[in-house]
């Protein structure tokens, strides 16, 4: 099934950063085997067919404003294998109970003008970091940068990214607009918006919407992994999936391995090869809030009352700062909301390839405790309706996936947390466990390069690409 006895390295999971981790090991002329548990690559970057022939749907990712950001994957030459980028105009919609939207547009000006009373504040949080966007992400999609390579910058995003999204967006900004902003923003962490360091997540993504925006892969998510796959393997890699690796002796002769799996995996699979003190730091791993997933194909583009919604393909429901605030609180008292946080795509507005002639798809989620069983997808057509009566008459069809579905779909997705274990501040750095390059094991021929490492989730492959680093440096 392969074509070598024995390889330089193995990557088991091909996700985004088992395939980074991959590419840069062939880059540097040595032989790697990427071992994928599924039928299909891709981890949680991959699209199907969920609803009716002719709608395709992306499972996981959905919006890549870290894809286009990674310092790695900018690299690479993505688009030589069929990636190409779809950028809507305004990076995401905020509608609002007025029948109006806050827009997240590239320009941070026209995003400001639009904010009322706090058009100053939020042109004084944003610019600075924007103008400096390129180093600061740098510093940000790693390992804590110890020293830092633009500290000015680092600074000055430190002072208010450590303070609670909440509390930060209260004290910046005077009306509901901004405010409800940055709450929609920040409630990508998962965690309550009173937690210590929120604001963090607010004001990253907020960067990457004005410096680089919020694309889509034309076609759907799968063809990001696609050009990774067709990359890696024009430089010698080989991928074979189908093959589920349960211990270390699954795996052929090598002399390095790199699990693109979160530490409870990690635990079950190489256990046995670690010693009991790091066996324990991963016992004591902890996961985050899990997802409710909602795919629609439609009879035709949801119908917004804010008309200016159409220019965005993401889209932040939930009203109020307040009432994100409450919803995020909901899901980590194990107690859900019915009327949650929901973020919604719109793909086919911006890529007819998505859906036939006429018809529209739909993609939303909202967040639900770990492992939660209770049905999420009336509150959040619910909330879809809110903003967009009628929209219920336009589902011709549904696709739903629960935290147990997420995780039999890519066994990461632990109780259905999307990014690998909680990203809280004393994990995103801690990740998997405290150690100086926290890529490597104890074991020298065992590495971790999932998203249960810094900089943590998203499709930016930068754990694979550090992790690899690492690896390189024992395979010299
Ligand atoms: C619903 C949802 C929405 C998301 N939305 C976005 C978004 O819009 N934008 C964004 O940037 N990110 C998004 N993410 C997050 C993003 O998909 C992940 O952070 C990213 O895929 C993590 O990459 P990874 O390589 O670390 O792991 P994964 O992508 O999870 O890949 C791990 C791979 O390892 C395989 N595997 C696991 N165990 C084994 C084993 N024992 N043997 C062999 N193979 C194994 C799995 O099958 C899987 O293919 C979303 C995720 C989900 C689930």
């Amino acid at each position: 099934m392969f074509t070598r006895k024995s390889y330089d390295a193995v990557v088991v999971g091909s996700g985004p950063n088992g395939l980074a981790a991959a590419i840069s090991i062939a880059q540097a002329g040595r032989s790697v085997l990427v071992l994928e548990a599924a039928e299909t690559i891709g981890g949680g970057s991959r699209s199907a067919n969920l609803t009716l022939p002719g709608f395709t749907h992306d499972i996981c990712s959905a919006i890549h404003p870290l894809t286009v950001a990674s310092p790695f994957f900018r690299t690479l030459p993505l688009e030589k294998y069929g990636l190409e980028w779809v950028y809507p105009p305004a990076a995401l919609a905020h509608p609002m109970d007025d029948g109006t939207a806050v827009l997240a547009e590239r320009s941070v000006e026209a995003t400001a003008a639009n904010l009322g009373v706090d058009k100053a504040a939020y042109q004084r949080m944003m610019a600075p970091l924007v103008a400096n966007s390129e180093g600061l992400l740098a510093d940000l999609l790693g390992p804590l940068p110890m020293p830092p390579r633009h500290p000015m910058t680092l600074v000055r995003f430190g002072l208010r990214a450590l303070w609670p999204a909440q509390g930060l967006a209260n004290i910046q900004f005077k009306g509901e607009r901004a405010r409800a902003l940055f709450g929609g923003l920040a409630a990508h962490a998962m965690l309550p918006l009173g937690d210590i360091a929120t604001a963090s997540f607010g004001l990253v993504l907020g960067v990457t919407a004005h410096a680089v925006g919020w694309p889509m892969p034309k076609g759907g998510a799968q063809k990001i992994t696609d050009a990774l796959a067709a990359l890696l393997r024009s430089l010698g890699g080989e991928i074979a999936s189908g093959i589920t690796v349960r211990s270390m002796s699954d795996l052929p002769a090598h002399r390095v391995v790199l699990f693109d799996v979160t530490p409870r995996q990690l635990l079950h699979i190489a256990g046995d090869s670690l010693p009991s003190g790091y066996r324990r730091s991963l016992e004591h791993y902890r996961y985050g809030a899990g997802v409710f997933k909602v795919d629609w194909a439609l009879d035709g583009p949801v119908p917004w009352k804010a008309k200016e919604v159409n220019q965005a393909a993401t889209v932040h429901l939930g009203g109020t700062l307040a009432e994100i605030a409450a919803s995020e609180r909901a899901v980590a008292r194990g107690d859900p909301s019915d009327k949650p946080y929901v973020l919604l795509v719109q793909h086919s507005l911006f890529d007819a390839s998505r859906a036939p002639e006429g018809k529209a798809t739909a993609w939303a989620y909202c967040h639900v405790p770990n492992g939660s069983q209770i049905d999420m997808t009336d509150p959040i057509e619910k909330q879809i309706e809110r903003f967009a009566p009628g929209f219920r008459d336009r589902i011709i069809a549904r696709s739903i996936m629960d935290p147990a579905a997420m995780e039999r779909h890519n066994a990461n997705n632990i109780g259905g947390d999307i990014n690998g274990g909680i990203q809280d501040l004393r994990q995103l750095y801690t990740r998997p466990a405290i150690r100086l390059v926290p890529y490597t094991t104890p074991n020298e021929a065992v590495f971790i390069c999932s998203s249960s490492t810094p900089p943590g989730g998203g499709v930016h492959g930068m754990c694979g690409f550090f992790a690899a680093r690492a690896a390189l440096r024992q395979l010299r």
